[in-house]
């Protein structure tokens, strides 16, 4: 996508940190990281929301989450570690989801408050 942060990040137009990348996601810290440690698992294929998922997405982001918890050492989650995933509403943003191409938050390195 064009216009998209995420897109050209992977692309390596934008420079980012790059701490994991496989053929279906890249790995990277949050630029405004709200937790020690945050990082967005971000898919290479670009779609903004999981009512968009079909087979091919749904599968991907299996493997996605699969992978997570096998880099909990080089990420440095093993203290736990939470995930989270914004969502825009059809009617809304209650969520407040910026970037519109989809991304998991790894939240981890200290103790989390709800
Ligand atoms: P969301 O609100 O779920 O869409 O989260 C978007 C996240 O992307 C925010 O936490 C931002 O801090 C983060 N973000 C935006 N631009 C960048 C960037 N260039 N590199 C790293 N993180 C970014």
């Amino acid at each position: 996508m064009e216009n998209c942060v995420f897109c050209k990040i992977i692309k390596g137009e934008i420079p980012s940190n790059i701490v994991y990348q496989d053929d279906d996601f890249v790995v990277f810290p949050d630029l405004s990281p709200k937790a020690k440690l945050h990082y967005l698992a971000v898919p290479r294929k670009h779609f903004a929301l999981l009512s968009e998922a079909e087979r091919e997405e749904e599968a991907l982001l299996g493997r996605i989450l699969a992978k997570i918890p096998t880099l909990s050492k080089e990420l440095g989650l093993e203290n736990g570690y939470r995930i989270v995933v914004n969502q825009k509403g059809e009617k809304g943003n209650d969520a407040g989801q910026e970037v519109m191409h989809l991304h998991i938050h790894i939240l981890a390195g200290e103790k989390l408050s709800m």
